[in-house]
């Protein structure tokens, strides 16, 4: 395919979640399949030096590029929940959001000790949820390589928070 500007198939919705936030919406990117499979395979060459087993990912939005990132560079993936949504036991972290406080969850036996790990999401805004599933990571006795997302937000300043960390972004706004 020829190079995309994937921005366009990013949607600004101002306001939202709350006022003065700009969302950058990805559904219309996924409603593209030949835009989003783009975007899978761009990512996974963004990446295809960094040296990892296992990749690691916040639902929901994380999930839609991680899990194909994962089935084309056949790596291990470890979903990252909301409270009360995994069966077994956990590791549990709280953090702030660009809007609001959250907590997410990961099984305690879902890295192996010394596993390299690198995490993806959709967006990369101020860090706060890399930085939250490194310390998840940390817990269970791996070690972060980096951060991969489609988009990434520089005016939130997510690298101030994420300093030992490898990030490669597609886009950034
Ligand atoms: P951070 O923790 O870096 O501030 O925020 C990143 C997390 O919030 C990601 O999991 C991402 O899905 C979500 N997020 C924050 N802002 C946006 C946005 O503008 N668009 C989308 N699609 N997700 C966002």
């Amino acid at each position: 395919m020829e190079i995309v500007d994937l921005k366009k198939w990013i949607r600004d919705i101002p306001d939202f979640p709350e006022k003065g936030v700009i969302f950058r919406d990805i559904t219309p990117l996924l409603k593209n399949p030949e835009v989003f499979k783009y975007s899978v395979e761009k990512i996974a060459e963004l990446i295809k030096e960094w040296d990892f087993d296992c990749i690691v990912s916040p639902e929901s939005r994380g999930f839609i590029f991680a899990t194909p990132l994962a089935y084309i560079m056949n790596k291990e993936f470890v979903p990252i929940r909301k409270p009360g949504k995994l069966p077994y036991k956990t590791y549990s972290i709280s953090y702030e959001l660009e809007y609001g406080q959250t907590s997410l969850e990961m099984h305690i036996d879902a890295i192996d000790k010394g596993e390299k790990v690198i995490v993806v999401d959709d967006v990369l805004a101020t860090g706060g949820t890399t930085k939250a599933i490194k310390e998840l990571i940390d817990r269970a006795g791996g070690k972060t390589v980096g951060v991969v997302c489609l988009a990434e937000l520089t005016y939130l300043n997510p690298r101030e928070n994420l300093k030992d960390l490898e990030i490669a972004s597609l886009i950034r706004y």
